[in-house]
This record gives structure tokens, sequence and C-alpha cells, in this order.
């Protein structure tokens, strides 16, 4: 079987010290093969956030180990880190998080920048992005020209457009109205449909219906992990390998 795109073993975290000490993971243990769609579910304060931060790259675990694509992260000095975590994990956040008076073009080609790619090939990959995201007539519009819905697009677009290895969401409809949302799960679907993994996390049962498998965590330990059947009207899917006991 191939390389899994992401492996934790035993990963805790601990915030502060002393009486102040929280812990939001304890012990999470988790493998995700290519292609796969994953929503991580729990309570608000379950870890959700804590986990995708590790995940991500943005923080580390306080023990346990992350491998992405087999390289073990924390064998990584800071250079190389943000290196995979630029080449490899797409984000896309509640909050959208696009740079303001930067038009959405602009935007979508921030995360090539560092990236060794010329400007004429930046260019035709981000447009080529916001067309996947159906935004092609909206590329040098800013983000408060653009509705919740159509900025987040961008920020999809913004993800997709390094061809990462992992798309990594964290409440990514939580600021969007019904239709918007169906736009943003829908795009999701597509990627997936075309081989993207994603891992996603919510609240919401009927965002989380849009995966393959669920994740469940209730005070920083996963206590239910399976995979679920396609939701009515949900594209046909991809093959997936399974995932090993
Ligand atoms: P979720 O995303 O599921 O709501 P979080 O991962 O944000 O959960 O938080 C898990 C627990 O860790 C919570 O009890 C939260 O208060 C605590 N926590 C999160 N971030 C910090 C931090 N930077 N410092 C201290 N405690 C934190
Ligand atoms: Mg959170």
């Amino acid at each position: 079987m191939s390389v899994p795109v992401l492996s934790v073993r035993d990963l805790s975290k601990v915030y502060g010290e002393g009486d102040a000490r929280v812990h939001a993971l304890r012990g999470v243990s988790l493998t995700v093969e290519r292609g796969d769609y994953v929503a991580i579910m729990g309570a608000s304060g379950s870890g959700k956030s804590t986990l995708m931060n590790i995940l991500g790259c943005l923080d580390v675990p306080s023990s346990g180990r992350y491998l992405i694509e087999g390289t073990d992260v924390g064998s990584l000095d800071e250079r190389r880190l943000a290196v995979l975590r630029n080449r490899k994990i797409g984000f896309v956040f509640q909050s959208f998080n696009l740079i303001p008076r930067m038009s959405a073009l602009a935007n979508v080609e921030l995360p090539m920048a560092y990236g060794g790619v010329g400007a004429a090939e930046r260019r035709a990959r981000a447009l080529a992005a916001l067309e996947r995201v159906g935004l092609a007539d909206r590329v040098r519009h800013e983000p408060n020209e653009l509705s919740g819905g159509q900025q987040q697009r961008v920020a999809v677009a913004r993800a997709l457009v390094t061809a990462p290895s992992l798309l990594l969401a964290d409440e990514p409809t939580g600021n969007l109205d019904t239709a918007s949302t169906r736009d943003v799960l829908e795009i999701f679907d597509e990627l997936n449909v075309s081989g993207r993994t994603i891992v996603i996390i919510t609240h919401e049962d009927d965002v989380a219906e849009h995966a393959k498998r669920v994740v469940r965590l209730v005070d920083g330990r996963i206590v239910d992990d399976r995979r679920q059947a396609p939701a009515e009207g949900a594209p046909p899917r991809a093959r997936t390998p399974e995932v090993p006991a």
C-alpha cells in the first residue's frame, strides 16, 4: 500500500502550566490514506482546532509522532517545516483569511510566491484555480467586493493552487449561509472525486455527511472512527483504499 498522506501516533497537547494546565489532546492516533475525505467532529472545546493546527504544522504536539507522506515532521527544522507546509498542505479557515485590498487573483497567486514558480505560470494556475471554484468572472474583485461564499471559494482556490497533498479545512462553512455552504461543499466533493485528500473539521452533521469517514473527538480523545455511506445526491465516488486496522 502507498504511504499514508498523514499518520499521527499518540499525540498529546497540553496548554499552560500548573493549575492552568489543559489537556487538549490525549493520545490521538489517526491515519489518513490518499483520496480519503474525513470529517473530524466534536463539541466546542473537544480539541478539533488543536488537532487541525498540529496536522497543519502550525503548532507542535507536546508528545507523539506525526508523519506527512512518510516524513517525520518532528525531525524538521523551521525552514524545512515551512517548505513542507507550503507544498503539502492547503488551508481553508472559517474566517476566509484573505488579504484585504488585494484582488482575488493576487490572493490566489500568493502561495506560489515562494515556490519558484514564474510569474506567467503563477497567473495561469491562479486563473485556473479560480475558474475551478466558479469565480472566473470575479478575479479582479477584492475581498470586500465579494460575498462570504465567494470569499470562501477564493480561499479554496488559494488552498488548491499549489496542488497540495492534503486539504485541511477548519469549520469552512461556519460563517456561510445555506446556499454558500452548499456551493463550498459541492466543490470539496468534486475535489475529492478527482482524488484530493480532504480533512474537514466541523460540528455540523449536514457538513460531515459529505465525508466518507467521520472521526469523533470527546475531551481530546477519538471515541469513534467510521466510514459512512454516501449522502443523498452526492457525486459518484472515486475508489479509496481502506484504512488499515
Ligand atoms: P475545539 O476546536 O474543538 O473547540 P480547541 O482545540 O480549540 O477545541 O480547544 C481544546 C481545549 O484546549 C479547550 O479546553 C481550550 O480551552 C483549550 N485551548 C485551546 N487553545 C488554547 C491555548 N492557546 N491556550 C490554552 N488553552 C487552549
Ligand atoms: Mg475550534
